[in-house]
């Protein structure tokens, strides 16, 4: 075992011609926790579709725990252990927190026990330990439509977890919010990094203070630097190209 969950080698996307993702080279670590960050336009987005294989590389590869992705299709990978959270929430509205994470759980199962099968017992107490975790246990039992936004979102997350993924992928989980939620969606995602691999895609740059370890930039399609928050952030070629940018656009993150 290479003790790496993701390792991606010289990957290349063109969309007729024009390179999304430029030669890319990157790799994480078994249990690590990643943000990836990048001015608009830089790749990120396409660059979890090359990971779950809803786009497919023009040249390079994507390794999963040391195996090729190239022939997978999507839900092959999903199956595989690579879950992904969207940036808008899709939970079931009319359903509860309790039976959104309940349908979560059941997903991996056969068509048989999909069908036939009930709730078991361990399934309810993973349910339960999820919703602790997400601070919703008193909210379990109301339609997920009374969450606040931020609520939602921590449900989704939830929701992927109780699929038991080995890579979480997380796009944007704090676009939107309020200074509070995004903090506890930041102790949510610390939380679960103590149990799981989580590449999380932000652009809200004190959110990415609170949860970074290591950091990767994306430009252009490549990765432009990597390394803690102090070094990314006081990088000229960052400065110049992501956190100039940032200030224009985000007045949050001045
Ligand atoms: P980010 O998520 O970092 O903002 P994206 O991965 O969404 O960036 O996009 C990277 C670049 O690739 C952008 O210039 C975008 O317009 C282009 N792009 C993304 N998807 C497609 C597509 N399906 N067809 C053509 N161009 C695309
Ligand atoms: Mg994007």
């Amino acid at each position: 075992m290479s003790g790496k969950i993701l390792e991606i080698d010289n990957l290349t996307v063109s969309f007729d011609g024009f390179k999304a993702i430029n030669q890319l080279n990157f790799s994480m670590d078994e249990g690590e926790l990643r943000v990836v960050i990048g001015p608009n336009g830089a790749g990120k987005t396409t660059f979890m579709d090359v990971i779950t294989g809803k786009t497919k590389p023009t040249e390079g590869q994507v390794f999963f725990k040391g195996k090729n992705l190239r022939p997978y299709a999507e839900h092959e990978i999903a199956q595989m252990g690579i879950g992904r959270k969207f940036q808008t929430p899709r939970v079931y509205l009319k359903l509860t927190p309790r039976e959104n994470l309940e349908l979560s759980c059941a997903r991996p199962k056969s068509v048989f026990s999909s069908l036939f099968g009930r709730t078991s017992m361990a399934e309810r107490r993973t349910v339960v330990g999820i919703l602790e975790t997400i601070g919703l246990i008193t909210k379990a039992d109301i339609p997920a439509e009374l969450l606040s936004h931020g609520e939602k979102q921590r449900l989704e997350i939830g929701m992927l977890v109780a699929q038991s993924p080995d890579l979480l992928l997380v796009d944007e989980p704090v676009a939107g919010l309020t200074d509070e939620e995004t903090e506890k969606v930041g102790d949510l995602l610390l939380a679960l990094a103590e149990s799981h691999s989580i590449m999380v895609i932000e652009h809200d740059m004190e959110f990415v203070r609170q949860i970074a370890r290591t950091v990767t930039v994306l430009h252009q399609g490549s990765v432009l630097c990597e390394g803690n928050m102090d070094e990314v952030q006081t990088d000229p070629r960052v400065i110049e190209v992501y956190l100039g940018k940032q200030q224009e656009e985000t007045p949050k993150a001045a």
